[in-house]
């Protein structure tokens, strides 16, 4: 007799990628608790959940968090620390590869140092649970354009084989993709990959089109604008631009009142695979989200109404959008969607 599985276990079990994901993001209340006790910050454990709470009417969103996260990365110990533990939690959902970000301009130590402390943390992790890896150090576009080139070119100088391309984060309001272009030039030049956040709090469509055209990029983190112009979807959907998408998105959340009906049927992700877009689940924050690989996947079929053929379809998108070697990408087309296959033989009738 086969054992049936529940759609979360079968969720958790599903190998995947997670590749739009801050560092810090990741952490948890109890970790930032305890390096805000070694660096005597003075938040108590209720200040602290405070920064964890999701909450429509909170002001302060996750920008605000990740300021406070970074400010509590000081040496070798608590980045290792920070990485090793992600790498354990994101293997227990079934995250079998990822790439993850971080801006290295926010941390109080060379960037060679914090790099080789989160590789470090990193490699034990994957040694110890299985989970791959790799990073995407990113421009805090609220800076300079001539910070995001002093950034990029420290990148550069310092090859690292887990550091495989760059990105761009934090508010894109006053800081269109235009204004760094320079430091994208620099990546590609270098051989990195490029991607980019972009029309996150629906911001123009043409914002997307600069990145593609203008940057380069090689996919795009979030993008939900693209559904605004037609020409650019048809674009997007004929080239194969992969969108790592956010169901937990806090600014779509916020605008439609939380976990509501407006919310279920206006974000955009569902639309997006309508039209053909190839789109990437994705956690983001997933500590300050209050999520998981193994959530943001179950949100797409109770809230977003995405049928099991749509999750494989993501899967493959994952597999394909992801920056990992094409012998890789060969190997887990094969041995994924095989394990995929066999794992939805086991769920609950309900879900076929
Ligand atoms: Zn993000």
């Amino acid at each position: 007799m086969t054992l049936m599985l529940s759609l979360e276990e079968f969720l958790r079990r599903i190998p995947k990628v997670d590749i739009h994901y801050h560092i810090m993001g990741g952490v948890s209340p109890n970790t930032m608790y305890e390096l805000n006790l070694k660096y005597h910050g003075g938040l108590s454990y209720s200040q602290i959940e405070d920064y964890f709470v999701r909450d429509v009417n909170k002001s302060k969103g996750a920008i605000y968090a990740l300021e406070m996260l970074y400010s509590l990365m000081r040496e070798h110990d608590d980045l290792y620390r920070v990485a090793y533990e992600i790498g354990r939690s994101s293997s227990n959902n079934g995250v079998r590869y990822q790439e993850l970000t971080w801006n290295p301009g926010e941390i109080a130590m060379p960037y060679t140092d914090a790099t080789e402390s989160l590789i470090a943390g990193f490699f034990k992790a994957e040694q110890d649970f299985g989970t791959v890896t790799r990073l995407i150090p990113g421009i805090n576009r609220e800076r300079s354009p001539e910070h995001a080139v002093e950034m990029v070119t420290d990148v550069v100088n310092h090859p690292y084989s887990e550091v495989i391309g760059i990105g761009m984060d934090y508010k894109e309001h006053d800081a269109p993709p235009e204004i760094f272009w320079k430091a994208y030039r620099i990546a590609k030049d270098a051989g990195l990959l490029l991607t980019a956040h972009c029309c996150e709090w629906e911001m123009h469509w043409r914002n997307l089109e600069t990145a593609l055209d203008l940057l380069q990029c090689d996919r795009i983190d979030h993008g939900y604008s693209v559904l605004d112009s037609e020409q650019l979807t048809a674009r997007c959907r004929d080239n194969g631009v992969f969108f790592t998408v956010v169901p937990s998105n806090s600014y779509f959340w916020k605008k439609y009142g939380g976990n509501t009906p407006e919310w279920r049927s206006n974000h955009p992700l569902r639309r997006m695979l309508r039209s053909g877009l190839r789109i990437i689940p994705a956690t983001d924050d997933p500590e300050l989200h209050l999520t998981n690989a193994t959530n943001c996947y179950r949100s797409l079929i109770e809230d977003f109404n995405f049928s099991i053929d749509d999750i494989r379809q993501c899967i493959v998108n994952g597999i394909d959008g992801c920056w990992a070697s094409s012998n890789h990408k060969k190997l887990w087309h094969c041995n994924w969607l095989k394990e995929f296959d066999e794992l939805r033989l086991q769920l609950t009738d309900q879900f076929e």
